[in-house]
């Protein structure tokens, strides 16, 4: 069977390093906040040419914490609006409504998938304060014209770079395009832990140094808490792993663009919708490749019945989820048109080419 995503294969890839690492820091009887964060923090910093790089529990924690230090700071207030694409995953949207913000949900771009920047405006009012991007299945999602909807509106840009570690625009990496950035390691990303983790990157040092506090109890000094904080530290195990892995992710995501280049030239049949990368939109790192197609499910089946494991990015759209009713009613129907076509392929540094011949070759039989 072609797996989706091979996590075991994948961190084979690291095996000795791993184990080195986990060795040393259970020899060191320290466990978190020590020097693996801060090396893994200098390296991220270092790899973005972000100037801070604050290491948390998970990617959603690391853009709660964002919005919740620009709370604290002023900059932003309970209410306001942040303009979100409508398609993200729901950690998104989560972390501007657990802190009492609101969403205003703006369709994608049929073709990228990502936020349609040509649509902000329209959903600009007196309450907008920030936009909170996705760069979604790895593709950058940034332009001039947001740049000047920034300056005009003076709004906060958040990148949501869970799917993105990599990506570049003009040579700029993500996680350093915006005011503020959260990654996730989760262990299906890019850059995985083998559990989970997260960060923040920034050039705002007061924002860094909230986020820090903020994740650490509202606490700078032990013992004295000066904001209501919350337990949000990436453990030095994972922190240590993912010094080990950091080292790899350009030459992984190089194996995902071959991958992708191969899918994309060898799939040819009118059922499938490719993913389109306009050239001057950035680099994709190929977190997901995602196709689409009218009958998604006899797709999936018969993919799977021919052993090959795909799986869907995402199923339902958050403003249709049992947990955001008060949204149920409202109509995205770009979003929703997505949600049901939508079949992300296996793409992974450790896929074969057999493997994706083989899923090219699947491709194009099916009728
Ligand atoms: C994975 C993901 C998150 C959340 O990351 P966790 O580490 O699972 O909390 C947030 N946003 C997007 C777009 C993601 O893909």
């Amino acid at each position: 069977m072609i797996k989706f995503l091979d996590l075991e294969k994948i961190n084979s890839l690291h095996k000795e390093g791993l184990i080195e690492a986990s060795q040393r820091v259970i020899n060191s009887g320290w466990y978190l906040m020590g020097n693996e964060l801060k090396t893994f923090e200098t390296k991220l910093a270092s790899y973005t040419g972000a100037k801070h790089a604050i290491g948390v529990a998970n990617g959603l924690d690391a853009l709660r914490l964002i919005l919740r230090a620009y709370l604290e700071l002023g900059v932003l207030n309970e209410g306001d609006e942040i303009i979100v694409p409508a398609n993200t995953y729901i950690a998104s949207i989560l972390a501007i409504t657990d802190n009492k913000l609101v969403p205003i949900l703006v369709e994608p771009n049929i073709h990228t998938y990502n936020l349609d920047i040509d649509l902000i405006e329209a959903h600009i009012t007196l309450k907008t304060k920030a936009i909170l991007l996705v760069h979604l299945y790895g593709q950058v999602c940034w332009s001039d014209t947001l740049l000047q909807l920034r300056d005009k509106y003076d709004l906060k840009i958040i990148e949501d770079n869970a799917q993105s570690i990599g990506a570049t625009w003009r040579g700029i990496s993500t996680g350093n395009l915006g005011d503020a950035a959260g990654f996730s390691f989760y262990p299906g990303k890019n850059l995985g832990a083998l559990g989970d983790g997260g960060a923040v990157t920034t050039n705002d040092e007061a924002l860094s140094s909230l986020v820090r506090s903020l994740g650490n109890y509202g606490s700078k000094v032990k013992y004295q808490n000066e904001y209501k904080g919350l337990n949000s530290r990436l453990d030095e195990i994972q922190a240590a792993f993912l010094s080990v892995k950091i080292d790899s992710i350009n030459q992984e995501n190089d194996r995902r663009k071959t991958i992708a280049k191969a899918y994309c030239e060898g799939i040819k049949n009118d059922l499938i919708q490719l993913p389109i990368y306009p050239a001057d939109a950035g680099e994709h790192v190929w977190h997901l490749f995602v196709i689409r197609t009218d009958n998604r499910n006899k797709l999936q089946n018969y993919l799977s019945e021919n052993g090959v494991q795909t799986l869907i990015h995402y199923p339902i759209p958050p403003h249709k989820q049992i947990a955001y009713k008060e949204y149920n009613n409202l109509s995205f129907p770009l979003t929703e048109k997505i949600h049901n076509e939508v079949l992300s392929l296996p793409i992974s540094p450790v896929l074969t080419d057999e493997e994706v011949n083989e899923v090219i070759l699947l491709l194009n039989l099916y009728k």
